[in-house]
């Protein structure tokens, strides 16, 4: 759900540095990648974005591209890295998107959509296990290949996987490295997949405190104890994405110490009052600060707070 009170502020001129800083850093090239709407950024804003930045995009799905018209929109080719819905050829090449593929029937029946393989180098799901490259490749005529990479390991798999496989004269592109291996030199290859590395820094998620009261005593559902004394709410809660964690009001770091269905509780300071506005990401509170206290990844903390209120696109 998505709470009225709730402004997520996407700087788009962010997410155009971030592309060309890791342009210029990588040296190979980027594809975007923008599936779950931009990690809940937006992907037609995103794309157009970055449409002059990147190579192409990364989806999950070839829907994700068929419904903001991205070929249209950006003139830029796409990949899905998710299995294929369908093995219908003229969709994929219609829409301007590669399927990725990692069977023998997969890579038959979409020959004509110039299919990537997808090795599977330790992620255990929808990909090409090592022993079935071969048949695979041939099956599809394929010269692209690439593998879901957590770790440098698995990019040198790919390599050294696909070494027996190159026809001569001529090269398999490869490639494997999303935001985390974007400063292992041996996991860039022939090109990189960030998502989330064209975010960070690049959504601003705030909500206004509707009161803010000195505590007399625990406070809450929980009856937590109020160390600063003071506290307030915002209307945001669990339904929205929220969860207890970190936050900053007037430049100090607070915390969210009760999140309730729709509102949240705010640590406040002596002089914060209603209307003063709580930051949730952004500012000087970066993802991975949020993800460390839920216990889940930057990303997962990006995409559910993104989700929280209403986009407001900003440049710069
Ligand atoms: C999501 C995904 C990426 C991008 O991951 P980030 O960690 O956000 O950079 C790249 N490759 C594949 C296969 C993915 O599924």
């Amino acid at each position: 759900m998505m709470s009225p009170s709730v402004r997520v502020e996407i700087d788009l001129h962010r997410i155009r540095r971030n592309a060309e800083q890791i342009a210029a850093r990588v040296g190979v090239e980027v594809w975007a990648t923008i599936k779950a709407d931009a990690y809940g950024l937006g992907a037609a804003k995103v794309a157009q974005t970055l449409r002059d930045v990147v190579a192409g995009f990364c989806v999950f799905a070839r829907e994700e591209a068929t419904s903001i018209d991205l070929w249209n929109l950006t003139r830029r080719p796409a990949m899905t890295m998710g299995p294929p819905a369908d093995l219908n050829p003229a969709a994929w090449l219609a829409a301007h998107v590669r399927p990725a593929v990692s069977t023998v029937e997969q890579a038959a029946r979409l020959i004509d959509a110039r299919p990537i393989l997808c090795v599977d180098t330790g992620m255990q799901r929808f990909a090409c296990p090592q022993p079935n490259i071969a048949d695979v490749l041939q099956a599809g005529r394929i010269d692209e290949a690439y593998t879901h990479a957590t770790r440098l390991e698995h990019a040198e798999r790919l390599v050294e996987w696909l070494a027996p496989h190159h026809p001569p004269g001529q090269r398999i592109k490869l490639h494997a490295a999303a935001s985390s291996l974007l400063d292992e030199p041996a996991a860039l290859l022939d090109a990189v997949r960030p998502g989330l590395a064209l975010y960070r820094g690049a959504a601003r998620i705030t909500a206004p405190l509707v009161e803010a009261t000195d505590s007399t005593g625990p406070v809450g559902y929980t009856a937590w104890p109020s160390e600063t004394g003071r506290h307030g709410v915002i209307l945001a809660g669990y339904s929205h994405g929220l969860r207890p964690g970190p936050c900053l009001v007037n430049g100090r770091r607070q915390r969210l110490p009760e999140v309730g269905m729709q509102t949240s509780y705010v640590t406040l300071s002596p002089g914060d009052r209603p209307g003063d506005v709580v930051t949730l990401l952004g500012d000087d509170l970066i993802e991975a600060d949020v993800a460390f206290a839920w216990g889940t990844s930057p990303h997962q903390t990006l995409m559910q707070l993104a989700g929280a209120g209403v986009r407001h696109y900003v440049e710069g």
